[in-house]
């Protein structure tokens, strides 16, 4: 009995302290204590140790995050924009991929896999492992994967993915639990939610996640876990997304949407109005890929700039 008593005593401070007994359950990890610092956004930086770039691949995702000379992949675009895609990562210094993320098994978002497992050597490969049953791209690419022998494992929270110079990324979402949305698949409202940590810097990727999901994240997490400098915005900036709430935990500087208008489709709906309105509410600066091209992130860890290709 004094034995049991004594373990509660030290889990209960331990709990206090920094963390539970026994990390990485949902509720230890909410109760985690975080000072939390914030990296400052400035005209230049004095060293771009990490750079993140939100590449300009229409209504689509993906974004390039180099560290150290490696770079990391999250999403690959269509796959009608797959030349170009191969010829600008080749422009911005690529030759080969320490990881690609594959966030959901959609096409504007795993559309490139197929030209860049031909075009790249690739180390390793995250895959969410979510099924969409419509997708015949998505066994060709799982096809491609195991010819080229490349190591691919299922990514869910919680679970923290190093890279370069101590830079990581906190997968916060989806968990082992998957939440289903009414009149939708279970494939946006479980896309991969990941968060990247590099000293007082910090970017959160909401890949097409709704506001479902940033609800079961901000159950999950404390508001320390969740501040980010700067918000990649879920589902292309569409209304399902970047509720209030969100931007509230989150308090980022910087909203980036990475969004394509096609010719006939309604001029709002990515982004949405009623989302942009909310942005502009909570105070945020707001970049759009279809308006300002590449958006350009580099921070040294204490300060960030931003960077737009159309200026
Ligand atoms: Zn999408």
């Amino acid at each position: 009995m004094l034995k049991i008593l004594f373990r509660l005593v030290v889990c209960l401070s331990m709990f206090f302290s920094f963390a539970g007994c026994k990390p990485n359950s949902s509720s230890e990890i909410k109760n985690q204590t975080q000072v939390f610092k914030s990296a400052t956004l400035q005209n230049s930086v004095q060293a771009k140790d990490v750079v993140i770039h939100v590449m300009n691949v229409g209504k689509a995702d993906s974004i390039l995050i180099q560290i150290g000379g490696k770079n990391y992949l999250i999403d690959t675009g269509l796959q009608e924009n797959n030349k170009a895609l191969v010829k600008h990562l080749r422009e911005l210094g690529v030759d080969k991929f320490a990881m690609i993320f594959m966030t959901h098994p959609h096409k504007d978002h795993i559309g490139g896999m197929p030209a860049l497992l031909n075009s790249f050597k690739i180390e390793q490969i995250y895959d969410t492992e979510l099924i969409n049953p419509d997708s015949k791209l998505y066994p060709k690419i799982m096809k491609l994967i195991a010819e080229k022998h490349i190591t691919k494992t299922k990514i869910q929270a919680p679970m923290k993915v190093m890279l370069a110079k101590g830079a990581y990324l906190e997968v916060l979402w989806p968990g082992e639990q998957k939440i289903t949305v009414p009149n939708d698949s279970n494939l946006n409202p479980n896309s991969l939610v990941m968060r990247l940590v590099y000293k007082d810097f910090t970017m959160m990727f909401a890949a097409d996640s709704y506001k479902q999901s940033e609800e079961q994240i901000i159950k999950r997490y404390s508001p320390a876990q969740l501040r980010s400098n700067v918000l990649k915005v879920g589902h292309h900036g569409s209304n399902s997304s970047t509720g209030d709430d969100w931007l509230k935990v989150l308090e980022p500087q910087v909203a980036i949407a990475s969004y394509g208008i096609k010719k006939g489709e309604p001029a709002d709906k990515y982004p949405s109005k009623k989302t942009l309105e909310r942005i502009k509410t909570h105070n945020i600066k707001f970049y759009g890929t279809f308006i300002d091209g590449d958006v350009t992130i580099a921070t040294d860890g204490k300060a960030y700039s931003i960077e737009v290709e159309k200026k």
